[in-house]
């Protein structure tokens, strides 16, 4: 991986608040504000995009190719920000439920340049990726979790552990994040290993198949943790991180009754979660709340609270969308 100077699209530290309107006695609710990463859009590809767009440049990139559901958060902020580090983005599209955030996001990624390429299947994916690289495009996997876009959320947890010691909030017993492609929350647990914090990560996973999700977010985390120099201590981050598979329903992108009562409960306390991702792992942080069994949980919210207005201002309406890009919502 290079050396190169990192490029900084989003603001440090993102703040941690309490959310006291949702907390129980003994059991406070505290939430890490990476929705306000970016106010031209937050959530938490930013930190990742650091790393990779930085690490595309050094390699002389001028394209990226890239994979998502339509209407990816990914393929959003990989094309908003790909296209401030100077290079163009190639987004593989494949297909997920219809909701009207996952329009708004497609459109918001074809209105800020995206160039779509929609595979129908699953199955077509290693090929239209594979003609993209070989026209040069920089590869970035699927939720931006290569390992330069892990090792920033290494970098996430000492800047937590930097807060916990300024006094900003006690050091939490457990972080809940969601879990689609697995690298938050692997970064996140190596990271905490290193900084030497008793914090637990609970990963809600949102995506299938479960099996494989776990199974590649420990392998990520493990070549975090060798990353960042925490040889040696792999079981105790096994122990670390757990993987919550109870949350997610019938699969990515298809809300719960769970999730959306969670939506509701966030809601009122002034915070505004997704059916996809964030409700799901905040009807977990709420869970344990309830169970009453930790002291401080801390929830990472992944998602952009930026507003969309400007990002769509220049976009197609649904209707006008290339026919094969309009179908894969369903
Ligand atoms: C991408 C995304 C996630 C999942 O993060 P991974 O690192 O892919 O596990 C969670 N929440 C939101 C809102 C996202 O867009």
């Amino acid at each position: 991986m290079s050396t190169a100077p990192l490029l900084r699209f989003g603001t440090y530290p993102t703040p941690v608040e309490r959310l006291d309107a949702l907390s129980k006695p003994g059991a406070t609710l505290w939430v890490k504000r990476d929705d306000r990463s970016s106010p031209i859009y937050g959530g938490n590809k930013v930190r990742k995009l650091d790393h990779v767009l930085a690490d595309a440049r050094a390699r002389g990139a001028t394209r990226l190719v890239t994979i998502g559901a339509a209407g990816s958060h990914h393929v959003l902020a990989t094309t908003i920000f790909g296209k401030r580090a100077g290079l163009e983005v190639d987004a593989i599209l494949v297909p997920q439920p219809r909701n009207e955030r996952a329009v708004r996001t497609l459109r918001a990624s074809l209105a800020q340049g995206a160039h779509a390429w929609p595979a129908e299947s699953w199955s077509m994916v290693p090929w239209l990726v594979l003609r993209r690289r070989l026209a040069g495009a920089y590869y970035i996997p699927i939720g931006g979790s290569s390992v330069a876009g892990s090792m920033a959320y290494v970098d996430a947890a000492r800047e937590l552990a930097a807060q916990v010691r300024a006094r900003e909030m006690p050091e939490p017993d457990a972080i809940v994040v969601a879990v689609g492609s697995g690298g938050t929350a692997a970064g996140l647990a190596a990271g905490l290993e290193v900084a030497g914090m008793k914090t637990r990560v609970v990963g809600v996973v949102i995506a299938t198949p479960m099996g494989f999700v776990r199974w590649s977010t420990r392998r990520m985390a493990r070549v975090c943790l060798r990353r960042a120099g925490g040889e040696g201590a792999h079981a105790a981050m096994r122990a670390r991180l757990e993987l919550d598979s109870r949350w997610c329903g019938e699969g990515y992108g298809l809300p719960t009754p769970e999730g959306a009562r969670a939506l509701d409960a966030a809601a009122s306390a002034g915070l505004a979660l997704d059916a996809t991702y964030t409700s799901k792992a905040f009807a977990a942080a709420l869970d344990l709340i309830a169970k009453g069994r930790h002291a401080n949980i801390l929830f990472w919210n992944t998602l952009s609270s930026a507003p969309m207005s400007a990002l769509v201002e220049a976009a197609p309406a649904e209707d006008a969308l290339d026919p094969r890009v309009r179908r894969l919502l369903r």
